[in-house]
C-alpha cells in the first residue's frame, strides 16, 4: 500500500466520515480526514493528497472560500460533496475550480468513478494535444480530426465538432454551460444557453443518442453536460 491513492476528506458530519473511510478503505486508498475548514487545508499543504473531497457546509469556513484558497497553489482534483438541489453551488463550486461534484446521498461506485475520472484527468497533459476518444461505439481521432460511430463517418459542423472534442477531452467530467460557452465559442461567446441546447441536440441527432436515455451526453440538469464514460 505504499503507493495507494491519498484522499483528502474535508468533512463536518461523522456519519459521511464513516461512509468515506469504509468505502475509500475498501478500494485501497488511504483516507486523511479533516473535520473543519482551517484543519483540511492545514493538510492539504503538508500531506499534499491525490484527491480533495469537500464538504460546502463546514462549520467554520465556507466551502466556496476553501476552494478560492486551494485553487491559488495548487491544481489537485477537488470533489464538492452538496447537499440536494444547490445547483447554484454547484455551478459557482465548478467556476472556482472545483473539478466534478456529488449530491449527497450518494452510492459507493459512484464515488470511486467520480474519483478515478479525477485521477485521470489530473494525470492527463493539458491543453490542445491530439486524443483519441473511443467508447460504445464512437471514437473520435483528433489529430486525423475524425469522428466515427459504428464504423460510419460522422459528419459534423465546426462548431459541432469543438463542442464534441471539448466534452471528449474532459470525457467522465461535468461542463457548466459558462465553461462549455466559453471553450466552444472562444472570444465570440455568445452569451445564451439556447444556442449551446441547440447544437447539443444536433450533436446527440447526428450520434443517434438520446437526451432521455444517453449512451454519450448526459444532461446534468441546472448544470451542464457531461461524457460517457
Ligand atoms: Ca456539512
Amino acid at each position: 500500500m505504499t503507493d495507494s491513492i491519498r484522499i483528502l476528506s474535508i468533512e463536518d458530519e461523522a456519519d459521511i466520515r464513516k461512509f468515506l473511510r469504509a468505502t475509500l478503505g475498501a478500494n485501497d486508498m488511504t483516507v486523511l480526514e479533516a473535520e473543519t475548514g482551517r484543519e483540511g487545508l492545514r493538510l492539504a499543504t503538508s500531506q499534499t493528497p491525490d484527491v480533495i473531497l469537500l464538504d460546502l457546509g463546514l462549520p467554520d469556513m465556507d466551502g466556496m472560500e476553501i476552494i478560492r484558497h486551494l485553487r491559488e497553489w495548487t491544481t489537485t482534483p477537488i470533489i464538492v460533496l452538496s447537499a440536494r438541489g444547490q445547483e447554484r453551488d454547484k455551478i459557482e463550486a465548478l467556476e472556482l475550480g472545483a473539478d466534478d461534484y456529488l449530491t449527497k446521498p450518494f452510492a459507493a461506485g459512484e464515488l470511486i468513478a467520480r474519483i478515478k475520472v479525477a485521477l485521470r484527468h489530473a494525470s492527463r497533459p493539458k491543453g490542445d494535444a491530439p486524443f483519441v476518444y473511443d467508447y460504445d461505439g464512437l471514437t473520435i481521432d483528433s489529430a486525423a480530426r475524425r469522428v466515427r460511430l459504428d464504423g460510419e463517418d460522422v459528419r459534423l459542423t465546426p462548431i459541432e465538432y469543438r463542442l464534441l472534442t471539448v466534452l471528449a477531452r474532459n470525457s467522465g467530467k461535468v461542463l457548466t454551460y459558462a465553461s462549455l460557452l466559453k471553450q466552444v465559442w472562444d472570444r465570440h461567446s455568445p452569451d445564451n444557453q439556447t444556442y449551446l441546447r441547440i447544437h447539443t441536440q444536433h450533436l446527440r441527432e447526428k450520434l443517434k443518442d438520446d437526451a432521455l436515455n444517453p449512451r454519450f451526453i448526459v444532461t446534468e440538469p441546472g448544470i451542464g453536460y457531461r461524457l460517457n464514460p
